[in-house]
């Protein structure tokens, strides 16, 4: 059977990156640089003040106590008219260019000051509270690398530097089939022993946390007329992504129809647990995962799969979910036949990250999603480890970008 590796390694080769579009900074929240930002200023501009207080030269401050003639004072957004005279100081506050032949703000805290003159309580070191230009960012710096992320730090860097617009990659759309007899939509009207389609709103959840935008096709009934039908729509996405209909079963088509003319199927089922069902291939030449119907598992093949793909085609740097090491909180023991991805609740102790299982692991039970913030990562083989002993989770995305 395929490894996760092997079988991520097969999808990313079939998904491109989609091209760039030129967006302003208002709507930039949650999208991928197309192209690295080097900057054409400094920033700050001009050197100034960080404080509140007096600009003086430190050679005319000797000692604690020196008394200094007040010669202008120079707001923020106001340019110095003229160079610091000897013996003076200029009252500047905060963010107030530093006026030639300044080496020092005094801040207003460690002085006193009575009709035009100021008494100095505190020696200054030289260059203290002066902000330089060029501090920030300096003129060519390439300020934020193509493939990142453009949260709400790095369109204020973007802002600072007088960029309205910005390159990034067009989001990939991502069509939705829910498949199964047994399946009914939130609303319909339903027996009660039908299954509510939770997978159309994790999909559509998880498509918008990583960027894309859903294409909502319904839910297909376990017949290839219907399958097809419902995927007729979907030749305008960027991938498809199905749920259910790719296990065992008599009634499991969506494989099936990978395997017919103008299809394909690259592979069948990948080692892990859960989510050992997964199906690849394309419909009408879109990219298309078959993720396994139940609910955790969807989810698991999801972040494993569908979501590296869905960045691939933004081009972002990072793809997969990021690793950290904490230590278990009580003994976990595992069949060790398939890697598995335990629902873990990861939390601070002291100075330890420290992780448990979030309760009843079956691939049914959503909750041990909806609990969790991680799955632990159990590698095949392993049947054992003792409390206290360190495992690999993988941390569940947050930050949405509405
Ligand atoms: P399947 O792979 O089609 O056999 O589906 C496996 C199980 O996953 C089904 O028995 C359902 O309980 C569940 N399932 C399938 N599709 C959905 C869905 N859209 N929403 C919630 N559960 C589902
Ligand atoms: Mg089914």
């Amino acid at each position: 059977m395929l490894s996760i590796e092997k079988a991520r390694e097969i999808i990313l080769g079939k998904v491109f990156l989609l091209p760039p579009e030129r967006i302003s900074l208002e709507k930039a929240l949650g999208r991928y640089l197309a192209e690295g930002i080097v900057s054409t200023l400094a920033i700050p501009s001009h050197d100034n003040s960080a404080m509140d207080g007096y600009a003086v030269s430190i050679k005319d401050v000797p000692s604690e106590g020196t008394i200094l003639t007040i010669d202008s004072v120079l707001s923020a957004g106001e340019m110095p008219e003229q160079p610091m005279r000897k013996g003076c100081a200029v009252k500047i506050m905060t963010g107030a260019p530093i006026p030639d032949g300044a080496d020092a703000v005094v801040k207003r805290e460690d002085t006193d000051a009575e009709e035009g003159r100021v008494r100095i309580n505190k020696v200054p070191k030289r260059h203290e509270n002066i902000r330089f230009s060029g501090e920030d960012i300096h003129e060519g710096q390439l300020v934020i690398t193509g493939g990142s992320l453009l949260g709400p730090a790095q369109i204020g860097v973007l802002a600072s530097l007088r960029l309205p617009m910005v390159l990034v990659r067009q989001r990939p759309v991502v069509a939705i089939l829910a498949t199964g007899n047994e399946i009914s939509e939130l609303g319909e009207e339903a027996s009660s022993h039908t299954i509510i389609s939770s997978n159309s709103y994790t999909l559509m959840g998880l498509i918008k946390i990583t960027g894309g935008i859903p294409l909502y096709l319904g839910i297909a009934k376990d017949s290839k007329t219907d399958l097809k039908e419902k995927l007729v729509s979907a030749k305008k996405a960027d991938l498809i992504l199905t749920s259910g209909g790719v296990s065992m079963g008599d009634f499991d088509l969506v494989r099936e129809i990978m395997q017919e003319d103008g299809n394909t199927l690259e592979f069948w089922t990948v080692d892990m647990k859960p989510g050992k069902p997964l199906a690849f291939g394309s419909f009408s030449g879109v990219p298309a995962i078959g993720l396994p119907g139940n609910p955790v598992s969807t989810m698991t093949s999801f972040y494993e799969f569908a979501r590296p793909a869905i960045l691939k085609m933004q081009g972002a740097n990072d793809i997969l979910l990021p690793r950290v090491r904490a230590r278990l909180k009580d003994a976990l023991e595992n069949r060790g036949d398939r890697p598995h991805y335990i629902r873990g609740i990861l939390e601070r102790s002291g100075d330890d990250l420290i992780v448990g299982p979030t309760g009843p692991q079956g691939s049914g039970i959503l909750t041990s999603m909806a609990r969790g913030n991680c799955f632990m990562v159990l590698p095949k083989g392993v049947t054992l480890l003792e409390k206290g002993s360190f495992v690999e989770c993988e941390i569940f995305p947050g930050g949405f970008f509405l």
